[in-house]
């Protein structure tokens, strides 16, 4: 084997591409190509920078892949040429500055036992110590990616051993963060998710076959049936008939990204049996009674804020409104490069609906604060609209600490609440005042103990060892 074992860590943050993206695997009786760009479609929120789709025409991989979304890539000659039985899809979410056409996935590469493929959603802590191990070793790489990386291990484990499940069994216990998978390795398709379960990924039956995907809601539209998660460190290959199952790695306990539930995923997606829309009203419910306020009428911030104001307005018995008009064609603000143009483009997304707001004490609510860019607009907005009072609720816990695992949110100057009380932060954002669900409402609304969530980015406490931060369950000696 030529990947050496326990292979320490150390940067973490580098400049390497983050990656919240979106994966979908196939196996069916039927041609595949279709089924995988329909499936792409409905996690196109997972992803908006680019698509990649990969398949197994029973000789090689062929595979279509660039900057743009599902329909805008999936279409055209090369498209159309394609078609087999198997294969896998990716969209990729990136942040400014890392999106570039080569860093696009699936990635593709031809490999001792045929030609293997991979599509990669979330961030390893380990892999700039696991590309500078390898480079001294000679290997060269084309992309900036965990995921070449993790290609490449697999390609040199299929070396020593011609078994697909040996080899990616043996490549899981050198990766170290965040990874749900899939993979072609010939003719064969697996799904793989790291032995945390921070990252989702779960298997549904289809029509003519198995899938395996990031979310449920995938399923549903192609009208199969959801299965089951793929267990943390699970591998599991999937064929036009069923599916088996080989426990790669184990953990006493999971670390499950709690701001897929609270942001990221679908509302109709249900995530390690928890469907996320009931969540996120929970949440709402939950922010009402520990943030209660006197008010007139409570607004989501559209759409990402919408449960959760709705499980508030349901538990205050304020009544709930529609308060901000959303313009869906403007591009995503959260990641334009300068604070003035987030602004701009925030004015540009929202406009408030002045008949609910005029003279009225409003709660507003979101999901998430970062940088507060959004809500600094928003109070803006709706004072200017005419609000007699306007109060931030948010559905989530102070976000204080940089995720490592995928989330796009980096350094800890970034965000507003860090070291900054909830009046602070009203203040900051001008707001008559603020609230937020705590951790312990979190954990309840989500009905999971704090040791099978991942929060790091709430409490600064790190389900795996980062270099410089606090692993949590962490003693301190006496
Ligand atoms: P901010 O304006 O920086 O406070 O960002 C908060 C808003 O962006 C909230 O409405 C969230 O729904 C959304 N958001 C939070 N985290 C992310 C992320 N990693 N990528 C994109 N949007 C996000």
């Amino acid at each position: 084997m030529i990947v050496p074992m326990a292979v320490p860590m150390d940067d973490t943050m580098g400049d390497s591409p983050k990656h919240f993206c979106g994966i979908v695997a196939m196996s069916s009786n039927a041609d595949v190509k279709y089924d995988i760009k329909k499936a792409l479609r409905v996690i196109q929120h997972r992803g908006q920078e680019a698509t990649g789709i990969a398949i197994h025409d029973g000789n090689s991989i062929k595979y279509v892949r660039r900057m743009g979304l599902v329909h805008e890539v999936l279409i055209g000659p090369e498209y159309d040429a394609m078609g087999g039985n198997i294969g896998i899809g990716h969209v990729r979410y990136s942040t400014t500055g890392t999106s570039c056409a080569q860093d696009c996935q699936p990635i593709v590469v031809t490999t001792n036992v045929g030609d293997a493929a991979i599509g990669h959603n979330g961030d390893l802590v380990n892999a700039a110590k696991l590309r500078t191990k390898l480079q001294n070793y000679g290997w060269a790489f084309l992309t900036n990616t965990d995921s070449e990386i993790i290609i490449r291990m697999l390609a040199t484990e299929l070396t020593q051993n011609s078994d697909p499940i040996k080899a990616i069994r043996t490549v899981m216990r050198n990766l170290d963060g965040a990874y749900a998978l899939v993979f072609m390795v010939g003719k064969r398709v697996f799904g793989a998710r790291d032995p945390l379960g921070l990252r989702p990924l779960c298997i549904g039956k289809l029509e003519n076959g198995y899938s395996i995907a990031s979310e449920s809601a995938v399923f549903d539209i192609l009208q199969g049936d959801f299965v089951r998660d793929v267990a943390p460190g699970e591998i599991v290959e999937i064929t036009p008939s069923g599916f088996t199952s080989h426990q790669a790695t184990t953990h006493p306990h999971t670390a499950h990204c709690m701001f897929e539930w609270v942001y990221f995923a679908r509302p109709d997606s249900i995530i390690d049996g928890r469907e996320v829309y009931d969540v996120r009203k929970k949440l709402g419910q939950t922010l009402a009674r520990e943030q209660p306020v006197i008010a007139d009428v409570v607004i989501p911030v559209p759409d990402s804020g919408r449960a959760n104001a709705l499980g508030y307005a349901q538990e205050s018995g304020i009544m709930y409104e529609e308060g901000l008009m959303k313009n869906r064609y403007v591009e995503r603000t959260f990641i334009l490069p300068d604070q003035s143009k987030r602004e701009e483009g925030v004015s540009l997304k929202l406009n408030p609906i002045r008949s609910t707001i005029v003279d009225k004490r409003v709660v507003v609510v979101d999901d998430s604060i970062v940088r507060g860019t959004t809500l600094r607009k928003i109070v803006q907005m709706l004072r200017h609209a005419g609000a007699k009072e306007v109060h931030v609720r948010i559905g989530c816990p102070p976000i204080i600490a940089p995720c490592y695992y995928g989330v796009d949110m980096k350094t800890r100057d970034y965000f507003i609440a860090a070291g900054r009380t909830f009046d602070e932060i009203a203040e900051l954002i001008g707001a008559d005042s603020v609230g937020y669900t705590s951790v312990k409402g979190l954990r309840d609304s989500l009905d999971l103990s704090e040791q099978d969530l991942c929060m790091a980015c709430l409490t600064a406490e790190y389900p795996t060892c980062v270099p410089g931060e606090r692993m949590r369950f962490q003693k301190t000696l006496i």
